[in-house]
């Protein structure tokens, strides 16, 4: 081959080489890559590798979910699970790249899908798993089961029968201050705000926060049937952290924690204010919709796919708070 370039080339070699470049990228398409891992830093010594913004399935082996990971003198702790067994896999890998330090920890931030079933990978390699334990008894639940069940045939062949759902070996209630490879690890329980187990790790060595699903970088978050009065407390808790960098469950790391985490909380404020008052007032949703305000949150991504359903969830939330109150 390294006399190649010296040869003049036929109009035929030149075929011959057209159909085996030909040959060779079908062959590659056949084998359908595996999504990329691309490892982050964001802390001396904090990494994360960044999930897909699509839904599950067969061809992103489930990589919809970030998880991080913090390399301690001692032991290497990761913060969830992300989709899929061979996720976990392919993050090992990509940490052995940077250590040879056992994997000693698993913290959850929180039991979906997406986040957990990597575990058992993990589990295997001896990791101690930590979560909340108000995730105890939705994870053996039939509604889990059956969730297992559906993921083996939407997301096959990365989720089979030999998948199954690990519980933690710590359930943690409450802050808790775990001492790990010599460094503490912050665990505030903030929820119930997107599940009723949301937890944030704060490692104060580094200054990076964990944050799960409770804050989106750079986008508005989907409210969905959220507490948002639960979840504006658990963002001003985590400004309290004053982190340098947070990762969030779902897109990019925010650099710039404190600007990024008072964008989110300002619009579920701005949310409960407007909504709230039209309750007060027996406005209807549409009428009260179009009366507000929006111009601070038009620019911000995902506005025209999710204002509209996070007005309306928090209209119904703040009709349901009032009918608590007047009990
Ligand atoms: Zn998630």
């Amino acid at each position: 081959m390294s006399q190649a370039p010296h040869l003049s080339i036929s109009s035929l070699k030149r075929a011959g080489v057209g159909l085996l470049l030909w040959a060779a990228s079908s062959l590659v398409m056949a084998a359908d890559p595996e999504p990329a891992m691309k490892v982050e830093q964001v802390g001396p010594h904090s990494y994360y590798v960044q999930g897909l913004s699509q839904l599950g399935s067969t061809k992103n082996q489930n990589f919809i979910s970030n998880a991080g990971f913090v390399i301690t003198p001692q032991s290497v702790v990761v913060i969830d699970a992300l989709g899929s067994p061979r996720l976990a896999e392919r993050l090992t890998a990509e940490i052995r790249k940077l250590t040879p330090l056992p994997i000693s920890d698993v913290i959850l931030t929180h039991y979906h899908a997406d986040h957990i079933y990597g575990l058992q990978y993990f589990k295997q390699l001896g990791a101690r798993i930590t979560a909340h334990v108000a995730a105890k008894e939705y994870i053996q639940s039939d509604t889990a089961s059956l969730r297992l069940e559906a993921s083996r045939t939407d997301l096959a062949p990365w989720i089979d029968d030999k998948t199954r759902l690990v519980l933690a070996d710590t359930w943690i209630n409450g802050p808790t201050s775990l001492k790990i490879g010599g460094w503490v690890f912050e665990i505030d329980h903030v929820g119930p705000s997107h599940t009723p187990e949301d937890l944030t790790v704060f490692v104060p060595n580094e200054k990076v926060l964990f944050a799960g699903d409770l804050f989106f970088n750079g986008r508005l978050p989907f409210v969905g049937k959220a507490n948002s009065s639960q979840w504006i407390l658990s963002l001003d808790q985590m400004l309290k952290h004053d982190a340098t960098a947070v990762v969030p469950g779902h897109g990019a790391a925010s650099m710039d924690p404190k600007k990024d985490i008072t964008m989110t909380r300002d619009y579920l404020k701005y949310l409960r204010t407007s909504m709230g008052a039209a309750v007060q007032d027996f406005v209807p949703f549409e009428e009260a919709y179009k009366a507000t305000d929006w111009s601070a949150f038009e620019a911000t991504p995902m506005f025209g796919f999710a204002n509209r359903m996070n007005a309306y969830n928090t209209y119904l939330l703040m009709e349901e708070e009032a009918l608590e109150k007047k009990r």
